[in-house]
């Protein structure tokens, strides 16, 4: 597997594991679409597979009678290469590329395999919908359509599957955030009332360096208020659905995001390693770009370990004709892993002695990057944290029909 190739399939798993489907319960609306497919086609096997990284799951089957098989002898896996056609193999004994596969000279004892790609939006393709037969056989042109149609029906429920997760997972934060947001504007408030208080008695009694040092902390406090609110208006922008798609110059975002971390660039203390590698450029909201990379490249300059005597970030991002990737990697404080399931959760913070901050940037960029159909992935250890994304171009987010 070449570099780009490498790349795309990491990010291809990511985007299946995000659909939180493998190894989950049957459900009625998959075995009905396979349940269609075998009697369509006339065949006695027919499964819904998604391909992981090491095997094939299914989500359904009917006369498989096992849950999941190797990746590596997997029919799927072949399936899933050519993204637009059918995969159709008539006599897999009479197939060069199966003739020895443990599944045709083995148990199902395999001849005839009909698969139609399953691709979600985001543009991945993540199993087939397929038929399978122990004798050979061909499909007409009205078979094979079915196929395709059963295929786009799978994508649809595993879609719909997980938009009604993430309704449920909204629901339920709701409650949490207007206690949340209530209880962390009051609480600068309250120390400001407190403060004025002080200062008033501070000037009767003349203590007026007691009284500017006081102003001073209620400053701070506004600050704290100041930056709540534009975090929450961010956290508002980023469910916006219209937002105009344009021709993305990383390039001149990396620069104006950086400038607003200058004084830690410039004093040596942090350096900058940037790495832009720009070739087919991204179509999306510059606005989701813009707030993806100042959130994640703010965390890794706030959360730097201040023991580390070379400090650096470096932002990596990287054009391919479907899509870019961003990574944005430092050697700072890392993230306890028990902290990276919920870490994209509103108002979770894990070093709030080290650094001020709302606990919503990293919820922000999950928004963005769900919005666009892309993935994040988090790898992170004591030795520092580094973030990839997956942003497709605008074309890919839309199903493929
Ligand atoms: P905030 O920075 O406002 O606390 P975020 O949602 O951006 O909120 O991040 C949530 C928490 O995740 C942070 O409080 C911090 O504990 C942790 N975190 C995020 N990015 C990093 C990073 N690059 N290195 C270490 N910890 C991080």
């Amino acid at each position: 597997m070449d570099q780009a190739s490498k790349i795309e399939e990491a990010h291809r798993l990511a985007a299946l594991h995000g659909l939180d489907i493998l190894d989950t319960e049957a459900e009625q609306a998959f075995d009905d679409l396979t349940a269609l497919a075998a009697e369509i086609c006339g065949t006695p096997i027919s499964a819904v597979s998604l391909v992981d990284h090491s095997r094939q799951w299914f989500k359904s089957e009917i006369g498989l009678g096992v849950s999941e098989t190797p990746r590596d002898v997997a029919f799927c896996h072949h399936a899933i290469q050519t993204p637009d056609e059918v995969l159709i193999v008539e006599d897999a004994a009479e197939d060069d590329r199966f003739r020895e596969n443990a599944l045709v000279t083995g148990d199902p004892g395999i001849r005839f395999y009909a698969g139609a790609p399953m691709r979600i939006s985001g543009g991945h393709t993540v199993g087939t919908l397929c038929v399978i037969d122990n004798k050979p056989r061909a499909l007409t042109t009205a078979q094979i359509n079915s196929l395709r149609i059963l295929s786009r029906q799978a994508v649809a429920n595993i879609e719909l599957r997980k938009t009604n997760q993430r309704l449920a997972a909204r629901n339920n934060e709701l409650g949490q955030f207007a206690y949340r947001v209530a209880h962390d504007v009051r609480s600068p408030l309250n120390t400001s009332k407190l403060l004025a208080e002080c200062i008033v008695e501070d000037i009767d009694l003349g203590e007026y360096e007691e009284a500017s040092a006081n102003v001073g902390k209620i400053i701070g406090q506004m600050d704290k208020l100041n930056t709540l609110t534009s975090e929450l208006l961010d956290l508002t922008k980023a469910d916006l659905a219209d937002l105009k798609n344009e021709t993305i110059d990383f390039e001149q975002i990396l620069r104006e995001t950086l400038h607003s971390q200058t004084k830690l660039i410039e004093s040596g203390e942090i350096s900058v390693i940037e790495n832009v590698r720009a070739a087919f450029p991204l179509v999306a909201p510059r606005v989701r770009i813009e707030q993806v990379l100042q959130n994640l490249l703010s965390n890794a300059f706030k959360y730097h370990d201040p023991k580390r005597s070379h400090r650096f970030v470096e932002v990596s991002w990287t054009e391919h004709p479907k899509g870019a990737e961003l990574q944005v990697t430092d050697n700072g404080l890392g993230i306890p892993t028990f902290a990276q399931e919920k870490i994209f959760q509103l108002f979770q913070r894990f070093h709030p002695g080290h650094a001020n901050g709302t606990g919503l940037g990293l919820a922000i960029v999950k928004k963005h990057i769900d919005a666009l159909n892309g993935t994040i992935t988090l790898n992170s250890s004591n030795a520092g944290s580094q973030f990839k994304i997956w942003l497709p171009q605008s074309s890919a987010t839309q199903a493929s029909p």
